[in-house]
This record gives structure tokens, sequence and C-alpha cells, in this order.
């Protein structure tokens, strides 16, 4: 996608140890008009498959997840990182090692938001080594539905996440592709 590819050119950095910083448009201020035009990317891309319902993650997945159920006309959902007082109900859980935090949290969604029998979209801010996407796979599967695709607004290709996903016969679909992060530097994919 050309006009994400510009703003993570404009705006970007690259930190050690293959992050990439967004924080002026994606994880922390959050640009509404790039997450709307990402959001109708995704819902054009996956336009085919019937989705029921979006699942992402807190806190980053939420705006560009919200775009994407908004436009394909279906509920979003997100797992929360963190056990809450108001998750008193019975909840689908599952460990997942967080990239950018270093540590292992412990994910849930409660039950009654995912119905089984339903096709669910899983859409992701990043993508590095796919822990925090295939966790958000397993707790789909765990209520009996079934994922259909999983949308990456910025894939790190040169990461293990990709194989990961594809070989475990996900449909995998990024926004951006970066292929290296080296010296600083910002270079993507071909597409
Ligand atoms: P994974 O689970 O695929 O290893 O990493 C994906 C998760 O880690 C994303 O949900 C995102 O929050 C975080 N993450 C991974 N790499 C980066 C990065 O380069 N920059 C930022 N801002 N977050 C990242």
């Amino acid at each position: 996608m050309e006009l994400l590819k510009q703003r993570i050119l404009q705006e970007g950095f690259a930190l050690p140890g293959n992050v990439l910083k967004v924080d002026s448009f994606l994880n922390h201020q959050i640009d509404p008009a790039l997450s709307a035009a990402m959001g109708k990317e995704f819902a054009q891309r996956f336009a085919d498959f019937r989705v029921d319902r979006v699942l992402t993650i807190e806190a980053s997945g939420i705006a560009v997840g919200l775009m994407t159920a908004l436009e394909l006309g279906v509920p979003l959902v997100f797992a929360r990182k963190k056990k809450s007082v108001l998750m008193t109900e019975e909840a689908y859980t599952t460990d997942v090692f967080s990239y950018t935090k270093k540590e292992t949290s412990h994910v849930s969604v409660l039950k009654k938001f995912l119905p089984k029998d339903e096709r669910v979209l899983i859409i992701d801010d990043f993508l590095a080594n796919g822990d925090s996407a295939l966790g958000m796979a397993r707790i789909v599967e765990m209520a009996g539905s079934e994922v259909i695709g999983i949308g990456i607004v910025i894939e790190k290709s040169f990461q293990a996440g990709h194989k990961r996903i594809t070989d475990a016969g996900y449909h995998l679909e990024s926004l951006a592709r970066v292929k290296s992060l080296d010296n600083c530097q910002i270079l993507f994919a071909e597409n």
C-alpha cells in the first residue's frame, strides 16, 4: 500500500534490535484517515472471504481492526493482554510472548464474544516472529471457529513470522513488507 509506505519512510525510525518505530501514526498517536484507508484496503483484500468477525489484540491493532470491521460491516473484538476485574466471565486464554516488551502475556477473549462456527479475520499492526498472530489463531480455533485470514499492517519479512504463518496454512495479507532495517535504513520488499 503506497500511502502507508510513504508514511513509514517519512516518519518511521529503525531502532536497534530490528524494531521499527512508527508512533506518529500507528503505535501511539493514530492517524484516523490513514487508519480508515488501511481498513478499506483490508476489507477489499478479504472481500471474498465472507468474514463474520474481526479479532485483534490491544492496543495498536484496535484502530485499524475497527476500520476494517466497519468496512466489512461486522463486529470487532480485541484480545486483552492483562486480566481485568471486568473479565468475570469465561474466557479463552493463551500465552503470547511480546516481541517489544520481551515478556509473556496471558492473552484472553471472553467466550461470549467469540461464538463458534464463525469465519474470523485476524488483524495486527506488526508481524515479527508471528507469536501474536498465531496466539490469536489459537484462540479462534479454541472457540471452534475458522481463521479465514491474517491481515498485517507492517510485516518485517526478514523475521520468522511470515514463514510460520504461511507454513501453518493461513492466508496472509500485509499492507507493507519491510525486507531490512539494517544500518537503521528502512528497505521494502517487492510486492
Ligand atoms: P510477533 O508476535 O509477530 O513477534 O510481533 C508482533 C507484535 O509485536 C505486534 O503486535 C507489535 O505490537 C509488536 N512488534 C513487533 N515488531 C515490532 C516493530 O518493529 N515495531 C513495533 N512498533 N512493534 C512491533
